[in-house]
């Protein structure tokens, strides 16, 4: 008895749902701090996976692992992010249903790993066949794709997804993939032109320079240095937004506000993957090559500069290199030269050049390099589908897998985190709606009562985004429409006159005293699921409209080449309606992504990062490692972030433990599993030897014998139900006591 019980004070229980004190946010953190001492990264709430990450490699991810999970029963393995990965396949299969895996958490916490760690899963324990295999790598090699061209290094992760990204993996009868197909959200264009100090643009820049050969720089026209290019070489002011540069690896480059080379990356031997997946995912070498000729434009567009003239206008002051991005872009110099530094105006049905200032064009130049990278990437998403749609093999089922950046709290929020957090909202909300539909239709099935839950439903912030004519977006978009006037200021007072009296927004007009002294004139403050959020509502209105001149979409669409021609389409251009302004189109495509997720089962994945060092631990003093290491606070704050506490109230609202009467009487264990997905298993005698009625000789139905040991075992009435295939027990301390029974 002292001994099992050693060994939980020890390690903590593997599921929390089986906490006493499941209201403890401390004895939560507790119980997961053990763990992760341990070496122990994942634990469950039911069926969530909560993993920390380790920052190291911990080798259970080898091919032996993979073999163990396949086709084991949940609980008879230690948590992993195999059992979640198996336990999705098999339900896709058994039970012939479409499936996604959600997977979040904040910057640095491991999303982006356990996505790929699931997809190597998936595609090394599925059938398979030569066709098969074919596919199987192309949807492996999207990835270092995607990371070069969507990733950077941050203050917070040296390889930071960018965009969010949902990842349907498809299956033919057999349980065999057979295709895939990617949806991106929300690339944050805005670093192609500037970054905080310390941190980098996207990969691919870095890569191109680092590893192209003479003979592509020289087509490119490119010298190999970073520091060479305005948009790889910022010397910013520093914004930092968190005490992670305290820490960073790279602190010699974060000093100088540049930092072309990162430790942990290898810019050269990354190159060559990207060109290699490129080609196994059949991008033509006339493509491929264009590709970078964009990247390379990008960097030149960069380091073109404006003076003024006498008469205050713009004029580009060295013009040999616009010669070198028309070049690039397949597009007329002249035209991309007036486009840059003039406006076509309409006034009185008569067209005319109105010349820029200089700010203007600064504008202008950014403007369009952050529309040619985003549109690309855009574009290199639907070249991945295609490349990865497969015409032959007829689709069964899908596994989505959701990719997304999680909340966001900085010193300083933009329209950025308005839009990460909102679709937190929308995930939270999701969350709540599909578990609550998961425990009721369980109870429903195993013939239980329901028991109402009470808990928080965020509907009421959803709708405070995103309703139509009275939500945030509708009313920003009506500012950004409105000709005069309008300003950032103006949207404010906007939203303090439609939205105001709701309990969720607050700004300094608005708020007490007290809360005066917290928000500024020029601030929001929505009281979101997780916590409060302070915004600026400085750059709303730019950021949302994006406004690219005309002049420079015409240059574009007229490309000779096919990629920029293809992303920027001369249908656009004929177009009279306004483009949908992006906060419309994040809601758009965010309601999109609930019904996609919503007609699927889902299973979720909630990553934790320990410090904010990227550290495992042995680069600390041994007395800062405990504090760093395993940052109580730090851990804390995400577990409110991540919704985990509603989690697991949610989940322990009715019967914290239900197996399947079978298991509780007997453990059933895996003796051989093949590839084929037959498996074998050997009865382990379990709880039913606790009871003479059921041990040595039982030959009735499981969940008689399981009736009769609970009468056995005294459990009193309200501590557990029989449903028609599964005990539910309601509190941890009754399976414990049985537990210690056994272990004796
Ligand atoms: P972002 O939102 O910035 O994209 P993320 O949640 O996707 O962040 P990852 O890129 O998955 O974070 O992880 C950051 C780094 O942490 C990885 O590059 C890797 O070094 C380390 N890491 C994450 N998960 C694990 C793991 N299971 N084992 C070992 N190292 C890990
Ligand atoms: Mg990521």
């Amino acid at each position: 008895m002292e001994g099992a019980l050693t060994a939980r004070d020890r390690v903590g229980v593997q599921d929390l749902v089986l906490l006493e004190d499941y209201q403890s946010e401390t004895a939560f953190l507790n119980n997961i701090k053990k763990r992760f001492k341990e070496k122990l990264i994942y634990t469950y709430i039911g069926s969530v996976l909560v993993s920390v990450n380790p920052y190291q490699q911990l080798g259970f991810y080898t091919p032996y692992h993979m073999e163990k999970y396949q086709g084991v029963n949940f609980y008879e393995m230690p948590p992993h992010v195999y059992a979640i990965a198996d336990n999705t396949y098999r339900s896709m299969r058994n039970e012939s249903s479409n499936q996604c895996i959600l997977i979040s958490g904040e910057s640095g916490s491991g999303k982006t790993e356990a996505s790929k760690y699931i997809l190597q899963y998936l595609s090394v324990c599925s059938a398979s066949n030569e066709q098969v295999e074919y596919i199987k790598s192309r949807l492996l090699q999207s990835n270092p794709v995607l990371e070069a061209f969507g990733n950077a290094k941050t203050h917070r992760n040296d390889n930071s997804s960018r965009f969010g990204k949902y990842m349907d993996i498809e299956f033919d009868y057999r349980g065999a993939p057979v295709g895939g197909h990617i949806l991106n959200y929300l690339l944050e264009r805005s670093r192609v032109v500037h970054q905080a100090s310390g941190e980098r643009n996207f990969h691919i820049f870095y890569q191109l320079l680092e590893g192209a050969d003479d003979v592509l720089l020289s087509r490119l026209m490119l010298t190999k240095s970073p520091d060479k290019y305005a948009y790889t070489n910022q010397v910013s002011s520093p914004k930092y937004n968190s005490i992670a540069i305290l820490y960073d690896n790279d602190l010699k480059y974060t000093i100088d506000g540049k930092c072309a080379k990162v430790s942990s990356i290898c810019d050269r031997r990354d190159f060559v993957a990207v060109q290699k997946a490129l080609k196994v995912l059949d991008f033509s070498p006339k493509n491929i090559d264009e590709l970078f000729c964009i990247v390379a434009s990008v960097l030149h567009l960069g380091n073109v500069t404006f003076t003024q003239n006498e008469d205050g206008h713009a004029v580009v002051e060295r013009q040999h290199e616009i010669q070198k991005i028309a070049n690039l872009l397949g597009c007329q110099y002249e035209q991309l030269l007036q486009a840059l530094t003039h406006r076509t105006i309409e006034a009185n049905k008569e067209k005319m050049q109105s010349p820029l200032t200089v700010e203007q064009a600064l504008y202008a130049r950014d403007a369009l390099s952050k529309a040619i990278y985003g549109r690309m990437f855009d574009w290199l998403v639907s070249n991945l589908n295609r490349s990865l749609t497969n015409k032959d093999l007829m689709r069964k089922n899908v596994i989505g897998l959701l990719d997304i950046y999680g909340f966001e709290i900085f010193k300083s929020n933009s329209f950025e985190q308005f839009c990460i957090n909102f679709c937190n909202e929308k995930l939270q909300q999701l969350f709540i709606e599909l578990t609550l539909k998961q425990e009721q239709e369980e109870y429903r099935a195993e013939g239980i009562e329901w028991e109402p839950v009470e808990y928080f439903n965020n509907k009421i912030i959803c709708d405070l985004v995103e309703e139509r004519h009275q939500g945030i977006i509708d009313i920003l978009d009506e500012e950004c429409l409105r000709p005069g006037d309008a300003s950032d200021n103006t949207f404010l007072t906007k939203m303090e006159e439609t939205v105001g009296k709701h309990p969720h927004f607050i700004t300094h007009a608005l708020g007490n005293s007290k809360l005066r002294k917290t928000i500024g004139y020029e601030e929001f403050r929505l009281v979101h699921y997780a916590g409060e959020v302070t915004y600026s509502v400085k750059g709303f209105l730019d950021k949302n409209n994006d406004l690219l001149y005309r002049d420079l979409k015409v240059a574009m669409s007229e490309s000779k080449h096919d990629i920029i021609k293809q992303a920027f389409p001369v249908t656009e251009l004929a177009r009279l309606k306004r483009p949908e302004t992006v906060g419309s189109q994040f809601r758009t495509s965010l309601n999109r992504l609930m019904d996609i997720l919503m007609s699927k089962e889902p299973s979720y994945v909630r990553c934790i990062k320990p410090n904010d060092a990227k550290m495992s631990g042995k680069h600390f003093s041994i007395v800062s490692y405990n504090t760093y290491r395993f940052d109580e606070t730090l851990v804390r704050h995400q577990v409110k972030y991540l919704g985990l506490m509603e989690n697991l109230r949610v989940r322990r609202a009715g019967f914290a433990y239900r197996r399947t009467h079978e298991i509780f009487l007997n453990r059933l264990v895996l003796i051989q599993s093949v590839q084929s997905y037959t498996h074998v298993y050997t009865d382990v005698t379990r709880y039913k030897s606790l009871c003479p009625s059921t041990w040595p000789h039982y030959d009735g139905s499981p969940r008689k014998g399981v009736d009769v040991l609970c009468k056995y075992l005294d459990y009193k009435e309200g501590e557990y139900r029989l449903g028609k295939t599964k005990v539910f027990i309601r509190f941890p301390r009754t399976l414990f006591a049985t537990e210690d029974a056994f272990q004796i």
